[in-house]
């Protein structure tokens, strides 16, 4: 698997960070959702199952110079 490359954060221009959110072992409802968030300013894109999905939504923005 690639390394996924992320854009930096739209708000502050922060690294953007993805990480799993996994519910724990033996929990009654299971999740596993990918999750970008900025280590600047903390703002969340919503949780997406597939991490590629979760990537592109993050990287979708209105170009600035194009
Ligand atoms: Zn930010």
């Amino acid at each position: 698997m690639e390394e996924p490359i992320l854009k930096p954060c739209p708000f502050c221009g922060g690294d953007a960070v993805i990480s799993r959110n996994v519910s724990p072992p033996g929990n009654r409802y299971v999740w596993n959702v990918a999750r970008i968030s900025c280590s600047l300013c903390s703002v969340m894109q919503c949780d997406e199952v597939e991490p590629a999905i979760a990537i592109r939504d993050w990287n979708r923005r209105v170009p600035m110079d194009e």
